[in-house]
């Protein structure tokens, strides 16, 4: 790994660094810094006004400096005389506590006091669309059950494989690809790894895809629903807990192969799913892929409720294999540090708390779900969400009120910004009350 940039820059030709940060919104805001500058650079940080991105700054502040960490270094695959660097904030001499790499690192501290590692793993569905998002970009990408179509993947190997040849290369251990459950959607998937390390992963790997489509006269979208009647882009999270070697939520004589300490994780993920998915769902569009309608290919594949099952993928919670679980809540829109450190958040509060995650259901949740007794739903808009992330104690105490302030703040801008829009749809069902 590369300490000394400059150095780096030398040994590997790269002529120009990508200082890159990610703001509130999940954006990736970026200077690109000559090799000749970058020693600097690497010192101080790079300078931006932090109120012109999504973070909780005024136009008044100082500067903002993004200081790249060398261990996140990723030359452009597509462009190898470019390095990429994942960036921490600071300002004043400090470090924002409310930058989604910050608070995801001092999560990852906390879990570090105890001797533990959470390690993950996520699955970015995404949509190669036409280059104005309007349509899927392959016209004879029609079927009624889509999921691994060999044919319409195949028609798509050119911009599949650059990106999974990138992984390869970059040694991510890249395992499959497949056409989706959606017409016109993709997964990839690639080996889990410390939480930090995935979500630089998951940022770079969004960054990729759509600079490899648009490469190809395509874009790539994570919009979590951007056709109503097909399947949404989910990303759900595996994760496991780790003391060196030891894999802490694997457990022989545990249900399903889970231990004690595994269940109270997934109970604090059931205890605060409604608080975490201003996180895990961002978007006023989040809302329409969890709690959706059945689409064309016969299911959503999103959960609408607050329940856990073995390896069943109707619930929000999945238990496919001894010593992990599958989080389906998160979508493609969710920002890959603020997910990794919802999931600490709400994991260890589990921990500290003992939360009960309650009952295991072995049942189709899209078929029965409504014969389950007080089942928690999960939030149906942005706006429900927000209440519920703002009114979390457990978030103010796990995040920081920093970043609960923060967060809340800027996505309730965005909420009242959508509020005020006026539809079509008011208007079809309005104009003659
Ligand atoms: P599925 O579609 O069945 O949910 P995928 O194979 O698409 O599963 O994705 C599984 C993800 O889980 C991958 O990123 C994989 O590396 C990760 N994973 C596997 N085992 C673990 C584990 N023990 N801890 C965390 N993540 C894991
Ligand atoms: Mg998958
Ligand atoms: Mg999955």
């Amino acid at each position: 790994m590369a300490t000394d940039l400059a150095k780096a820059a030398k040994e590997r030709g790269i002529k120009y660094f990508l200082i890159s940060y990610t703001d509130l919104f999940g954006a990736q805001r970026a200077k690109l810094v000559p090799a000749a500058a970058i020693a600097g650079m690497q010192k101080s940080g790079a300078g931006f006004a932090g109120f012109a991105t999504w973070l909780d700054m005024s136009p008044a502040d100082s500067d903002l400096f993004a200081k790249p960490d060398p261990e996140s270094l990723i030359q452009l695959p597509w462009k190898p005389e470019v390095g990429w660097l994942a960036a921490d904030l600071f300002m004043d001499g400090k470090e924002v506590e409310h930058a989604p790499r910050n608070l995801l690192k001092r999560l990852i501290g906390k879990a570090a006091d105890r001797g533990w590692e959470m390690k993950s793993g996520v699955e970015c569905e995404f949509f190669l669309t036409t280059t104005d998002g309007q349509a899927i970009s392959d016209p004879s990408d029609t079927h009624e059950k889509p999921c691994y179509d060999q044919q319409a993947l195949m028609r798509r190997y050119d911009v599949i494989t650059e990106i999974c040849d990138a992984m390869l290369a970059l040694g991510w251990g890249p395992y499959q690809n497949d056409h989706e459950d959606a017409n016109g959607q993709f997964e990839m998937n690639w080996n889990f790894g410390p939480a930090l390390q995935t979500a630089d992963q998951h940022a770079f790997f969004k960054f990729m895809t759509k600079s490899v489509a648009e490469k190809h006269g395509l874009r790539a979208t994570f919009m979590p629903k951007p056709f109503m009647n097909l399947t949404g882009s989910g990303c759900h999270a595996h994760v496991s807990l780790w003391k060196g070697k030891t894999a802490l939520f694997e457990d022989e004589s545990g249900e399903l192969g889970v231990s004690a300490l595994g269940y109270s994780f997934i109970g604090g993920l059931i205890h605060n799913a409604d608080a975490i998915c201003a996180m895990t769902n961002p978007t006023v569009n989040s809302y329409k892929r969890i709690n959706a309608p059945r689409t064309t290919s016969g299911a959503t594949w999103a959960p609408n409720s607050v329940t856990y099952t073995g390896n069943n993928r109707t619930h929000m919670i999945r238990i496919p294999d001894p010593g992990r679980f599958e989080l389906r809540l998160p979508d493609g829109a969710a920002n890959p540090y603020l997910l990794q450190a919802a999931l600490l958040a709400a994991g260890l509060d589990g921990i500290d708390n003992k939360r009960d995650p309650g009952q295991r259901l072995d049942i189709n949740m899209y078929v029965d779900g409504h014969t389950v007794k007080d089942c928690k739903k999960l939030p149906l808009n942005l706006f429900d969400a927000l209440r519920a992330f703002e009114a979390s104690s457990v978030l103010k105490e796990q995040l920081g009120d920093e970043f609960v302030t923060a967060f809340a703040k800027l996505k309730t801008v965005e909420w009242n910004a959508y509020a005020r829009h006026l539809t079509q749809w008011e208007r079809d069902n309005t104009l003659d009350c």
